[in-house]
């Protein structure tokens, strides 16, 4: 694979988005390098999937700016903006009328393209088979559904890959191969890959800076090794100590 740049920079300026009376996010300053793989952990309900829509649109701040390689998001139409950004979540939602190579050249076809070429690639780029191409979404397994997602999120050269609990409806096993098949694509294409999760396992795991969300506010940032040592506050303490003590319960059985 060729020597890539890194995918864009995202930086949050004071970002609020209030529902009701409540913040779901409430002040949110944050600049995201270039290139980095960072998680957002936290609880239901801390919003985690109102901050990572603000980054598409999808979620419209009541104040403050979010900027994509330093150019406000509001800057250009939604559309337009979407086409260079990836965005897969839970089920991921394929069209179910169309095959495989329908779906994934859907984000192609919006942008004028016809590319055959390019779907094959994309499936290569997932590790599922090429014949998968002309077959419907219900005739593949929830894994692999969601490798069409990503494959279709990626087609149109994204370089900014946003994911919501891009595992949460998959066994352990399916969750752990996928995670490894977008670690690898997110350092062979260079992306800014920006996943939410509430397992702060999986966000060590895979990330190389987690973020604690709390109340619409981060309460803790740090690198997965700090915040093992405890050096990233209470709040990221107490996720951590969650997966920490299943580690700790079964080393203890094997002994
Ligand atoms: P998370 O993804 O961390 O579970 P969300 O960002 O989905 O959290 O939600 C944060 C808070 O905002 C929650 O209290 C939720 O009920 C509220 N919220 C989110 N979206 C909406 C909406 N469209 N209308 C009203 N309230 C919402
Ligand atoms: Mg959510």
């Amino acid at each position: 694979m060729p020597e890539q740049s890194p995918g864009p920079t995202v930086s949050f300026d004071g970002v609020i988005k209030r529902y009701g009376d409540g913040a779901a996010v409430d002040g949110v300053t944050l600049d995201i390098a270039g290139g980095s793989f960072v998680a957002l952990v936290g609880t239901s309900g801390s919003g985690k999937s109102t901050l990572l829509k603000t980054v598409n649109r999808l979620v419209v701040p009541d104040a403050g700016r979010v900027a994509i390689d330093g150019r406000d998001v509001a800057d250009d139409p939604p559309a337009r903006l979407r086409r260079r950004i990836g965005y897969v979540f839970q089920n991921v939602g394929l069209f179910p009328h169309l095959s495989v190579g329908d779906n994934i050249a859907m984000p192609l076809v919006l942008a004028g393209r016809r590319d055959p070429a390019r779907v094959a690639a994309m499936l290569d780029l997932v590790e599922l088979p090429r014949a998968f191409a002309t077959r419907m979404p219900a005739e593949l397994s929830g894994g692999q559904r969601q490798r069409v997602g990503v494959a279709r999120a990626l087609a149109a050269e994204a370089r900014l890959l946003l994911m919501d609990e891009p595992f949460g409806a998959l066994d352990p096993v399916t969750r752990e191969a996928l995670a490894g098949a977008i670690r690898r694509l997110h350092a062979d294409l260079s992306l800014t890959t920006i996943m939410v999760t509430h397992d702060m396992a999986e966000a060590l795991l895979n990330a190389t800076r987690v973020l604690v969300m709390q109340a619409g506010r981060i309460v803790a940032d740090a690198a997965p090794a700090a915040m093992l040592a405890g050096q990233a506050g209470a709040a990221a303490d107490a996720l951590v100590a969650v997966p920490r003590a299943q580690a700790e319960r079964l080393t203890a059985m094997t002994r």
